[in-house]
């Protein structure tokens, strides 16, 4: 028999990607293709990009470059390059042009087309390089490889119109598009027929949801629906922008009892001037009065958010506002950045760009000050007995079983083997700074 052809895929970025490589994972099955983890075994490599920072594409360049010798000694490796970085303005010429080893170049809206463009590449002999520059209508039905059997994510709206004035997402996402009511239950309700618990609805701004839908509905009563579905046991939803969390989407996680006591709500930064700069549409105060307010009506709520530093003509009294603010709201973690200049933006050619040295120092107190606090509220789980839905293993020792609270923390306990998949009730028996410990009760 004939040994099945394998497939290697790296994903850069945000969950968005992640849900992107399971679909083209899927597609890739579905043309009865498997998996590997090991490049040199692998007759496709796919490289999902990502362009939010610097960073993340320099490590598409170094891992390209690395590309050529494997291609050298197998002229039949097919290799692809897709996701946002491809979206960016010329950067599909210059991968042509640099790495001429590759031989599929794809954009974020036309990645359901890739087996299509396989078939050129094997047939013809030629290299596909397509962009669409527009997003298309929403493809349905695509199949998709998930990494978890217990939870997945279900995307439900595209793209972004905030432009907020760092970021390039709206440029390589496209405008936002909201998927179907109908289509999202359908696939949940898929989902749970194959054992699916736990569902984390996607969108860059999911609190916008329905905007241009027929008949009109919002992300609350999106919210309300799911939280009908039979079978599932848990919903959580990011990311949150601060302007359009609405009442309506509190009152639903209060009242809903499938809906985690977590969310995700990306501030930016403490200083209502830098805000401004940022085009978020929201001030210091509105943020801590909607911080206010859900704490209010969510006791114990878990709250994270999304921080970046050194934003063009952040000083050190903007910067102090933002440790602040932290100190004030006390979240459970953070996702912590140093502004990166992204061409094309409107904060790249912002004067008063910060230097390296200030970025990275104000970078360290940030996330000491974040780690402080993540560490305090860990501390007031001890003792504690939380609903924990299992995963599986836990990373680190195999002994124990790891899952996660409703609030979103990371658990690490002692349990039987026979939960995975299960919810159970965890005794927490000790705080780390990242995660709990604790006992299956
Ligand atoms: N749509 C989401 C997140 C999008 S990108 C939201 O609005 O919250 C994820 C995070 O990356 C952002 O929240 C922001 O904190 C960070 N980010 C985006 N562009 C950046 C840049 N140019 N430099 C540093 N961090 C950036
Ligand atoms: Fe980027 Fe702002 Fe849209 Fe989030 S809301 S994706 S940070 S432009």
């Amino acid at each position: 028999m004939r040994e099945k052809l394998k497939y290697y895929i790296e994903t850069w970025g945000c969950q968005m990607n992640e849900e992107d490589s399971e679909k083209l994972s899927g597609m890739l099955k579905a043309m009865s293709y498997t998996r590997t983890d090991i490049k040199e075994e692998a007759s496709i490599i796919i490289f999902n990009t990502c362009c939010v920072r610097e960073n993340a594409e320099l490590k598409v360049y170094g891992n390209l470059g690395a590309l050529k010798k494997l291609k050298q000694k197998n002229q039949d490796l097919v290799i692809a390059v897709c996701g946002c970085m491809m979206q960016q303005k010329g950067m599909a010429d210059t991968i042509i042009d640099k790495y001429p080893f590759v031989d599929i170049i794809f954009g974020t809206h036309n990645a359901y087309k890739f087996p299509e463009y396989l078939n050129r590449v094997k047939q013809e002999g030629v290299r596909v390089k397509e962009i669409a520059d527009k997003e298309t209508e929403i493809v349905e039905g695509i199949p998709i490889d998930r990494e978890s059997n217990i939870k997945a994510f279900v995307t439900i709206m595209y793209g972004c119109n905030n432009f907020c004035t760092y970021c390039v997402v709206p440029y390589v996402r496209g405008r936002e598009r909201s998927r179907k009511p109908e289509d999202i239950e359908k696939e949940i309700k898929e989902l749970i027929s194959k054992g699916y618990k736990e569902i984390t609805l996607l969108g860059q701004n999911v609190n916008s949801y329905g905007k241009g839908l027929e008949p009109a509905i919002d992300f609350a009563e999106l919210l309300r629906r799911i939280n009908n579905i039979e079978g599932l046991e848990r919903i959580r939803f990011m990311t949150s922008h601060p302007k359009d969390l609405s009442e309506d989407v509190i009152y639903a996680i209060k009242d809903c009892d499938k809906l985690c006591e977590q969310i995700h709500l990306p501030v930016q930064s403490g200083s209502s001037r830098i805000l401004k700069k940022m085009n978020r549409n929201y001030d210091r105060e509105m943020y801590l009065e909607l911080i206010r307010k859900i704490k209010n009506e969510i006791p114990n709520v878990g709250l994270t958010t999304d921080i970046i530093v050194g934003f063009p003509g952040e000083t050190e009294e903007d910067f102090e506002e933002t440790l602040s603010l932290i100190k004030e709201v006390e979240y459970d973690s953070a996702f912590t950045f140093i502004y990166s200049r992204r061409k094309y933006t409107p904060a790249d050619i912002m004067e008063e760009q910060i230097d390296d040295h200030t970025k990275h120092d104000r970078f360290n107190r940030l996330v000491d000050v974040v780690n402080e606090i993540s560490a305090k509220k860990n501390k007031e789980y001890e003792g504690k007995v939380v609903e924990v839905l299992v995963e599986g293993p836990s990373k680190n020792d195999a002994s124990k079983l790891m899952g996660r609270t409703r609030t979103g923390k990371l658990v690490n306990f002692l349990g039987h083997k026979s939960s995975i998949g299960e919810l159970v009730q965890v005794k927490i028996t000790k705080a780390m700074s990242f995660s709990l410990m604790g006992e299956e009760i």
